[in-house]
């Protein structure tokens, strides 16, 4: 099943591959670094903190370069082409994919941050079982995406959205809704059953 999520083919060694990769989503990678310092900037500010402004963010990012080449050469020449492919900087490439490192400076409410797993044991024999689990999202990720998110079909039959998945001849889940929510707005939206086949319905909140 298509899931709508962009599938790309890379071959060749660390370098090469990046670059496929960062020509392929040269326009996605551009419009994701200016969200991506806008909310740093934004959210920062917003919450009273010491500015997170693109040239900190750029100078936090810096000082992982060196011991990552340390420790993975191979994924640093990968990163170095997605560079060269996309037509930005190395920079805020190590930037992007430190996005949880960063968000450790805006405070230790952010560095606490995340998502949360739960499960609920049900019998023995695991019927009755169930797992939940949120991510709390803030800045560039409207509901839609989220929406969408929540009916990937990716790595099936363990994806997001799950239709009585059977793993090494094991049961291993069903999607019983899909939940997404705006605490700003006020709006819930809530698929019953695999998200991907149930239609989402909006909720308020209050
Ligand atoms: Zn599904």
């Amino acid at each position: 099943m298509s899931t709508g999520l962009p599938l790309l083919e890379i071959s060749g060694p660390p370098q090469e591959r990046g670059h496929q990769h960062g020509e392929a989503f040269r326009e996605q990678i551009t419009t994701l670094l200016e969200a991506y310092f806008d909310y740093f900037e934004t959210t920062s500010r917003a919450h009273g903190l010491k500015a997170l402004t693109k040239e900190r963010v750029l100078a936090i990012a810096g000082t992982y370069a060196e011991p990552a080449a340390r420790y993975a050469p191979d994924l640093v020449q990968e990163a170095r082409g997605i560079a060269q492919g996309a037509g930005v900087s190395y920079e805020e490439i190590l930037a992007l994919n430190a996005f949880l490192d960063i968000l450790d400076y805006m405070s230790d409410a952010f560095a606490r941050g995340g998502c949360t797993t739960l499960m609920v044991p049900g019998a023995l024999d695991g019927t009755g079982a169930l797992i939940a689990q949120n991510y709390d999202l803030p800045g560039p990720f409207p509901p839609a995406a989220l929406r969408h998110m929540l009916t990937d079909h990716v790595n099936e039959p363990l994806a997001i959205c799950r239709h009585d998945a059977l793993v090494h001849g094991e049961r291993c889940g069903q999607t019983i809704c899909g939940i997404v929510l705006e605490p700003p707005t006020g709006r819930a939206w809530i698929a019953k059953g695999p998200t991907c086949e149930n239609e989402w319905v909006e909720y308020g909140l209050s």
